[in-house]
This record gives structure tokens, sequence and C-alpha cells, in this order.
């Protein structure tokens, strides 16, 4: 057992950190305060090796594994929650892509998505129910060439911006007549594709959440990725790892925001003379804040070394995600109240800290969700 990073993943997490102190951190409380998407910062950590972290050199990657991806997420969340959001849906959206599309679609998609001149997405969630993924309504009708589709996405991340979204659609039914689902590529300026109605969030502001609409949305039958009938294992599978990872790496982001924040504060601000860093109630907040950072990076980089390992990781995943969401939501509120009335002034960050953290629980899959993934292996390896 290793509980150290290489010197190669220690010098990439120092570049991914100057890089957002320089580019992110100055920004941050502006993108939130505004609702502004920064779509011009995607090329400059495509260059950096950020989004295509994880795919393979021959498609414009850099060759890595999902630790390094995750670690990048951690560091851009530190500061924006909201980018991050952006840059993992994206990241999301390719892994689907590298893990089943064709030679042709990677080849197509990835060098442009790794070089961040074209976003990606992965929709999923319906206004029928996110948890109840085999409710899907959204149809795709094999006509001649073309997938003909029909429906309505929700709260899909990079809605509006993404030049290919990965969908899953309902093509068949199994003999019990419930429905089958197929992944399809549609690309922005599908006729008969457009997104709907963009959501004003309380949270993970920075990234862009909406609808999108697909009224016989004409899509070239190559577009299919991997096989028909394999869509709800396909988002399962990513939404599962790459999805629950990252969102814990958000999480994970906002909780040392929070505990940096927190001991800056409280070494700073005098009452009774002293700073209230010599408080014992205050330490305890911080040693409370302290013990959830460390756990919530221990679950994160065992599941993502456990992925890169090529295990199979699912219940570590969503054990990493709930733990690390429900800190960041406990620990935001702790980090305001070790600032007292500082802490819901908006130039601070503890109050956009709190709501970016409850901006993550529901996306990658609610509490309930994790929490029911979690107690079905436990139920099986602690009989
Ligand atoms: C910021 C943000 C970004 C998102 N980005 C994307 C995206 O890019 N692509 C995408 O496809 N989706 C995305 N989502 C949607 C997200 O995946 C869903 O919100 C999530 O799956 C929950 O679905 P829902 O919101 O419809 O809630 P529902 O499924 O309606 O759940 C409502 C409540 O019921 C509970 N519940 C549901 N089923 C059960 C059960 N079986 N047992 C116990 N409790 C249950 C839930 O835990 C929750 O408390 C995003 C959401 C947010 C907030």
């Amino acid at each position: 057992m290793n509980f150290h990073f290489t010197e190669e993943q220690e010098l990439l997490r120092s570049a991914f950190a100057e890089f957002a102190k320089e580019e992110i951190a100055p920004n941050a409380a502006r993108w939130d305060a505004e609702n502004i998407t920064p779509l011009d910062i995607m090329p400059k950590l495509g260059e950096l090796g950020v989004l295509g972290i994880f795919v393979p050199e021959e498609y414009g990657g850099i060759g890595l594994g999902h630790t390094e991806r995750v670690m990048a997420l951690e560091e851009i969340a530190r500061h924006s929650a909201g980018l991050a959001m952006m840059v993992f849906t994206h990241q999301l959206g390719m892994a689907a892509i590298l893990d089943f599309g064709s030679e042709e679609q990677k080849k197509k998609y990835l060098p442009d998505m790794c070089a961040g001149t074209c976003i990606c997405g992965l929709a999923v969630t319906e206004p029928g129910g996110g948890s109840d993924v085999a409710g899907q309504k959204t149809a795709a009708v094999l006509e001649g060439d073309s997938w003909v589709v029909n429906g309505r996405k929700c709260f899909i991340t990079n809605s509006h911006c993404a030049g290919a979204t990965v969908i899953t659609c309902r093509t068949g039914e199994d003999e019990k007549g419930r429905g089958t689902f197929s992944t399809i590529i549609i690309e922005k300026g599908t006729e008969g594709f457009a997104p709907g109605r963009e959501e004003n969030k309380l949270g993970l502001r920075g990234s862009m959440t909406g609808e999108l609409i697909m009224n016989n949305a004409r899509v070239p039958k190559e577009n299919l990725v991997g096989e028909v009938g394999q869509g709800n294992p396909i988002a399962m599978k990513e939404i599962g790892e790459v999805g629950r990872a990252s969102m814990a790496a958000i999480a994970t982001g906002i909780l040392r925001g929070c505990l940096e924040d927190a001991v800056k504060f409280a070494n700073e601000r005098i009452v009774y003379g002293k700073p209230i860093a010599k408080l014992q109630a205050i330490q305890f907040h911080v040693a409370e804040i302290r013990c959830d950072y460390e756990a919530a990076r221990l679950m994160l980089y065992r599941a993502a070394a456990l992925k890169d390992e090529g295990k199979p990781a699912s219940p570590e995943f969503s054990m990493a995600k709930y733990f690390a969401t429900d800190a960041a939501c406990r620990d935001a509120r702790k980090c305001i109240e070790v600032m007292g009335g500082y802490g819901v002034v908006n130039e601070y960050a503890a109050g956009r800290y709190l709501r970016d953290a409850m901006g993550c629980i529901s996306s990658g899959g609610t509490g309930e969700i994790q929490k029911l993934i979690v107690a079905g292996d436990t139920m099986r390896k602690f009989k």
C-alpha cells in the first residue's frame, strides 16, 4: 500500500494549482455573481493538457489516468466549482466516446475536445426524473440512414455550448415490454435539435445547465455509440465512475477552499485582543473540516486508483461522491460560522462554497442513490 503521489503527479498538481491561482481564482467570484460560463478558458485548459489528460496521445490527449484527471479537477474546483463542473461534464461525454465509440468517432471528435475547441456533454436526465434511468422517454427510430430523435432532456451541463452531446435514447423494448436504450452523438446545428431553457442555479454557476429539445432531429446512423441497446450500461458506467469521481473531486476542492479560508480568517481576525485561531471552539471547527477534507481525499484517490488499475470501483465512487458532497455542505456552513458576520458577506467565498456544495448534491446521482449502491454492495460483502 502506498499513500503517496508520484513525483510526476506532484509536478502536475503544482502546474494545475499555479494555473488555477493565476487564471481561475481572480475571476471565480465574478463568474458566479454574473453567471458567466467562461468558454474562453477551455482552449487554455486544453493546451495545459487537462481536458484530454486521460485520453491516449493518438486522439490528442496526454495518455495519463483518472487519478491525474481528478487531481486537476480538485485544483480547479478549489477556486471555481462551477468551472470544474463544465470541465468534468465535457470529460464525461469524451469518456463515453473513448470507451465505447468507433475508431472514426474517436478520430473525429476527441482531438478537438482535448484541445477545448469543441465542448462535449452527456445527456440522460429527463423531466420525468433523473434517478429513474429506465423511465427515459426520449426516443430514436432508425429511418434509412438516420436516427430520428424526439424528446426532451433537462439539467444538462454544457447544454447551450456543447458542439457535440452524447445522448441516451429509447430505441426498443425487451420481451417484458421494458425500454431498451442506445447512445447517440448529436451535433450542435443538427436540424430539429436545440437547447431549451437555461437554468438560473443556486450554485455551480460558471457552468451552464439547461434543456435539450429534439423535435424530429435527424442524426446520421453512424453517430450511434457502441451497440444498439447498450445505452444505459454506457451511461451508468460513465456516470458511475467518471461522473461520481469528478463530483467527489469537485466537493473535495470545495472542502479545501473551506479549510484554507477558515484558517486564514481565524489567524487574521482579532477578538479580545488575540486571533480567534486561539479559541478552542474555532480550532474544533477547523479540525473537523480538516478531518473531512483528508477523508474525502483518501476516498477519492483510492477510487480513482482502482479505476486506473482496471478494477471495478462503483461502490467506492459512490462512497467518495456521497461523503465528499455531504462533508462539503456541512463544512461550508462551519466555514461561515468561523467567520461570524463576515461569513455571509459576498466579498468572502464562504457563501459560494455553501451554494456550490449544495449544487453538487444531485449531479451524478443524489445521496439516496449513492447510499442504495453502497448498501447493496455492503449487504453482499459483509454478510
Ligand atoms: C448542476 C447539475 C448538473 C447536472 N448535469 C447533468 C448532465 O450533464 N447530464 C445529465 O444527464 N444529468 C445532469 N444532472 C441531473 C442529475 O443527474 C439529476 O438531478 C439526478 O440524477 C436526480 O434526478 P432528479 O433531479 O430528476 O431527481 P429525482 O430523481 O426526481 O429525485 C428526487 C428525490 O427523490 C429521491 N429518490 C429518487 N429515487 C429514489 C430511490 N429509488 N430511493 C430513494 N430516494 C429516491 C432522490 O434522492 C431525490 O431526493 C445535473 C443536475 C444538476 C443539479
